[in-house]
């Protein structure tokens, strides 16, 4: 028998809907207090007012008293935004950066080994060598020797980006070492926390976030900088430096994308095309699309960009607030605290959902980039936190499903694209956002769970595992 756990269920549940303890006092006809007793575990509800409950909140008896089957329980706090908003190199997060750091710990901690062995399996081994997985643990390792082995055929694994690692001096086995690389280049070795997870947000959720900034007269920005303490905003000019840099770069380059995929970049031609009859909004369109472009031909090449939340998903948010900045103006401190709010979506979706590719498909990567890019232009525009919450759940909600079968495991065919439309598709958001917020029925925290729960419904071939949809597609023929 699970153990009743009625009161945080209770607490949750109402604010994913969302509803104040009021509002859902006033449907069940109950006092404002009897609300408050139940979630802080005073009483229980009678058996009618369970059944109301329940069906108030669109669960069953079972899932309000005892919880969902596999439900996780809920997160008490975040981690900084300097694990979300890594400056790295491309082209995945989770397949090079993630593995890159396994190494270089593992290496640390080893210092004696003559000779290295990894085995990659799940999504590391099916589209490990067309992200680069191999060459970054050779480079990370060297000039150690390494052996490295793709298994592809194991499916009993504890998470879809598994890796294991060995040391030996001569004959003898020095250490090994089991490692998941669980999106946005974070990184757990078995039986540890997280490496450099620490919490720094004591919230979880918006609906909490949300109801503290109202209470204290903060914007979400200046809550970020008040959890994340001083010298924040340094860190954010540096991580905006970086995505200005990759831009850039990405207009200056043309040729030919690694990978044998025979893709032309095309950043700069976008941003030279133009026609002498082009209106408003088909510039718009074009350079929003070729700053996107950039980036994510940028990160195709291994060049230095920002995740965010990923590699795969890097140009989203830059292509955004780079084009607003040349339109509007903005400071790079205003832009400073843009970023500041689209990470806070992001940081939500990650600790709420997931960020992987590999665990959730590409929703949980450009949906989640699309999110942030939303949030961070409505934070621009000083849009209230109940708009900037409808323009982040818009832009996440159509996205809901969107799988991740990059073509070769390339990340170009379909992710460097999918990064323009996500980015135009964000500014929409904000757009639709402003019209109708306030007739509004679903939640950010409700659309990130639920992005959570299609993420594990989804047939494995469409988690990066370059084994369905356009990667099944053979581009000579
Ligand atoms: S399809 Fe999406 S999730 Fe998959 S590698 Fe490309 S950008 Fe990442």
């Amino acid at each position: 028998m699970k153990p009743l756990c009625f009161s945080e269920n209770l607490k949750h549940l109402r604010q994913s809907l969302p509803s104040t303890q009021r509002e859902l006092a006033r449907v069940l006809q109950v006092s404002p207090t009897t609300v408050c007793d139940w979630e802080q575990g005073k009483r229980l509800p009678s058996v009618e007012q369970a059944l109301k409950l329940a069906e108030q909140l669109g669960v069953s008896v079972e899932t309000l008293f005892y919880g969902e089957e596999e439900s996780p329980t809920t997160p008490s706090g975040m981690p900084s935004l300097t694990e979300l908003y890594k400056i790295g190199s491309g082209p995945s997060s989770s397949h090079t950066m993630g593995p890159e750091k396994a190494c270089q710990i593992f290496q640390q901690r080893n210092p004696s080994a003559d000779r290295f062995a990894v085995t990659l399996y799940g999504s590391l081994a099916k589209t490990g060598t067309g992200h680069g997985t191999d060459r970054v643990i050779l480079k990370t390792l060297a000039p150690t020797p390494c052996t490295i082995t793709f298994d592809p055929l194991t499916v009993d694994l504890p998470h879809p980006n598994t890796m294991e690692i060995f040391a030996y001096r001569g004959k003898d086995e020095l250490a090994r070492a089991r490692v998941f690389s669980v999106g946005g280049g974070a990184i757990r070795f078995e039986g540890e926390a997280e490496a450099e997870s620490k919490t720094v947000y004591p919230h979880s959720t918006y609906n909490e976030i949300s109801a503290y900034c109202k209470e204290e007269g903060l914007r979400l920005w200046e809550y970020v900088y008040q959890m994340e303490g001083d010298g924040f905003e340094d860190y954010l000019m540096t991580v905006w430096r970086a995505m200005r840099h990759s831009i850039a770069a990405g207009l200056e380059d043309d040729g030919i994308l690694p990978g044998g995929l025979n893709v032309h970049k095309k950043a700069k031609h976008l941003y030279h095309l133009q026609h002498v009859d082009e209106t408003a909004e088909t510039r718009t369109n074009r350079l929003i699309s070729a700053y996107a472009f950039a980036v994510g031909e940028q990160n195709a090449c291994g060049c230095p960009i920002v995740t965010a939340p990923t590699c795969g998903a890097a140009g989203v948010l830059p292509a955004v607030l780079y084009f607003q900045q040349k339109k509007g103006g903005y400071t790079d401190r205003e832009i400073c605290r843009a970023l500041a709010t689209g990470g806070l979506i992001g940081n939500l979706i990650k600790t709420n959902a997931s960020i992987s590719g590999a665990e959730c498909g590409c929703q949980a990567e450009v949906g989640s980039a699309c999110a942030m890019a939303a949030a961070a232009w409505a934070e621009l525009l000083e849009l209230s936190p109940d708009k900037i919450e409808y323009s982040a759940e818009i832009a996440i909600e159509h996205h809901l499903g969107l799988t991740c079968d990059p073509i070769c495991g390339l990340v170009q065919i379909p992710c460097i694209e999918r990064n323009a439309v996500a980015a135009m598709r964000a500014i929409n958001a904000v757009n639709l956002s402003s019209f109708l917020s306030d007739t509004r029925k679903i939640s950010l925290d409700k659309v990130i769970i639920t992005m959570r729960d299609t993420g594990k419904d989804l047939h494995h071939r469409y988690r990066e595992t370059s084994e369905g949809g356009l990667a099944r597609i053979h581009l000579h023929e």
